[in-house]
């Protein structure tokens, strides 16, 4: 296979023992230092289950599933690249082992190897290793595998990196081994051997890692480091300590300060001038200074597992930075509140802000709307992000409007009260991957709006996922009882954001903002419920 001599240099970060070690955090790191050195990074995710891309995975199944501006379904770990990095992502940087069998055998169907049995090597590999260099657009680009050593469905990705050292030259790539180095309460002893079997596994298959970081509870003593060193054949300053942290900022600042940009850099010959890691130092100061707190709540469905609102959930701490306080988040469950007899008020004692998140599916609704409603009646500050945007709706249409049958569509296909109905060209039976309406759409603010205000501009672009949208014969009705349409399409068609009158903070917003709030830019959105949350509290 031919592999034109890219420019850029790769570092392929693995991951082994067990998952859940955070290699998508310290991808994310490895970027985020490189980057202080002034150097252009691209990061790029390799998933090996056979999904084409996560979209129709549930979210309590594969947490959340992030999108793109150009309207990709990815991993939850594009997100963490993208607030770790100033990296544009698209859908080159995410794909499946789904996707890269889905193009070889549509190539074979289309008799693009005529003659040829088509095979995992070298067809789906080369594949792969087309994929990678497609994204060879930065010094360095950062390509994480999915998964963990050992895995059989990893295998084709990790064999075609390795022939990627070998088309490349050992100068252009780096292999980092994130693992983990438990610590034996009882015997009170580091364990060392299970990195060494991971380090086997992997030169099983012909890899050598070149750095590895070992996850840790406390820093590696010298000692240890010599033992990993020596028996995973490692120089002793490439195994560096992957401390646990209490805020994911902090990783950055720790891998600096073992040395792993020098050791990169000095590996992969790359000439850089100092690192500047200022702001990432200010950011974890200021998460230590913060001295006052509020409790927002948030009535969801996902709640079982915290990755279900990955992006959710950094985009309020940026929040609670830049209004330099703590937030406390509580999880109020629909289903309880929405039972006859529910003590909502309890539930909401303390609260000084709510969030009703994305979601999909009827089970819940009810109980958010009980939640959406307490909000508007009681003034409490509320952001309703998509299907939180329709429920805010729908709830506004029942007991302010006396549309008592108001519903979604997506819940009662027939209704003659669909505030919320299918989008144009969307439909409930249609087939459902990569269908929504996705990606990147501009949006037109009223002037005067509390959006127009928080945003301080008139024309925004955010990121949307959804199939159902506000429907306008309702308009009038809804904006005479104090509804008020505050973002929309250029066009005006689409609704985009919702307001109310006579509210101190009341938006509802048919895009996601999440995916746009970045550590040391909190979203506008996000900043200022927080910020309504702290006066409403005073
Ligand atoms: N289920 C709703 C829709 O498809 C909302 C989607 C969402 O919250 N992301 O329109």
């Amino acid at each position: 296979m031919k592999t034109k001599a890219a420019k850029s240099k790769f570092i392929f970060v693995t991951g082994g023992v067990v998952s859940s070690l955070g290699k998508g955090i310290a991808a994310s790191s490895v970027g985020a230092i490189l980057e202080s050195r002034g150097l252009k990074v691209n990061v790029v995710k390799m998933d090996p289950y056979i999904n084409v891309d996560p979209g129709t995975m549930n979210p309590l199944e594969h947490g959340e599933v992030f999108v793109t501006d150009d309207g990709a379904e990815t991993d939850l770990d594009l997100g963490h690249y993208e607030r770790f990095t100033t990296a544009k992502l698209t859908r080159d940087n995410n794909f499946t082992t789904g996707r890269i069998y889905n193009e070889v055998i549509t190539k074979e169907r289309r008799g693009d190897y005529l003659g040829a049995t088509v095979q995992v090597i070298p067809h789906i590999t080369n594949e792969i290793k087309d994929r990678v260099l497609r994204n060879a657009t930065a010094d360095v680009v950062i390509v994480e595998v999915g998964g963990t050593t050992g895995d059989i469905e990893g295998l084709p990705f990790l064999e075609a990196i390795r022939q990627l050292k070998t088309d490349l030259g050992a100068q252009n790539t780096l292999f980092i081994h994130l693992t983990l180095v438990p610590h034996i309460k009882t015997a009170g002893e580091i364990k060392t051997k299970p990195t060494q079997h991971s380090v086997k596994e992997l030169l099983s298959i012909g890899i050598q890692p070149d750095i590895l970081l070992c996850r840790t509870e406390k820093e590696l003593s010298t000692d240890v480091k010599r033992k990993i060193a020596l028996f995973c054949n490692v120089a002793e300053n490439c195994v560096i300590s992957a401390t646990d942290v209490g805020n994911i900022y902090e990783v950055p600042l720790n891998f600096h300060r073992e040395g792993l940009d020098d050791r990169i850099i000095e590996k992969l010959n790359i000439w850089t001038r100092q690192p500047d890691l200022s702001a990432w130092e200010n950011l974890v100061k200021k998460t230590q200074s913060s001295t006052h707190k509020i409790v927002l709540g948030m009535v969801g469905k996902y709640m079982a597992l915290k990755e279900s609102y990955k992006s959710l959930n950094e985009a309020i701490s940026h929040a609670a930075l830049a209004n330099d306080c703590k937030v406390e988040i509580r999880y109020i469950d629909p289903e309880e509140i929405a039972k006859p007899g529910a003590d909502v008020k309890g539930a909401f004692q303390g609260v000084s802000a709510l969030i009703v998140p994305g979601g999909f599916g009827e089970r819940g609704t009810e109980g958010k709307m009980v939640g959406i409603r307490y909000a508007r009646e009681n003034k409490i500050p509320y952001l309703g992000i998509c299907l939180g945007m329709q429920l805010a709706c729908i709830e506004f249409a029942r007991n302010a409007c006396g549309i008592e049958g108001a519903q979604s569509a997506e819940f009662q296909e027939n209704s003659k009260y669909a505030i919320i109905h299918y989008m144009h060209g969307q439909t409930s039976d249609m087939a459902k991957g990569g269908t929504m309406r996705l990606g990147a759409y501009p949006c037109k603010l009223s002037s005067g709006s509390l959006s127009a205000k928080l945003y301080g501009k008139s024309e925004i672009s955010e990121r949307h996922r959804h199939r159902l949208e506000f429907n306008n014969s309702f308009r009038e009705q809804l904006e005479s009882k104090g509804l008020k349409i505050t973002g929309t399409s250029p066009d005006g068609n689409l609704v985009e954001i919702v307001e109310l009158k006579d509210h101190p903070f009341f938006i509802g917003v048919q895009f996601h903002p999440e995916f746009l709030s970045r550590p040391m830019t909190s979203h506008p959105l996000f900043k200022g419920l927080i910020s309504a949350a702290l006066s409403v509290k005073k």
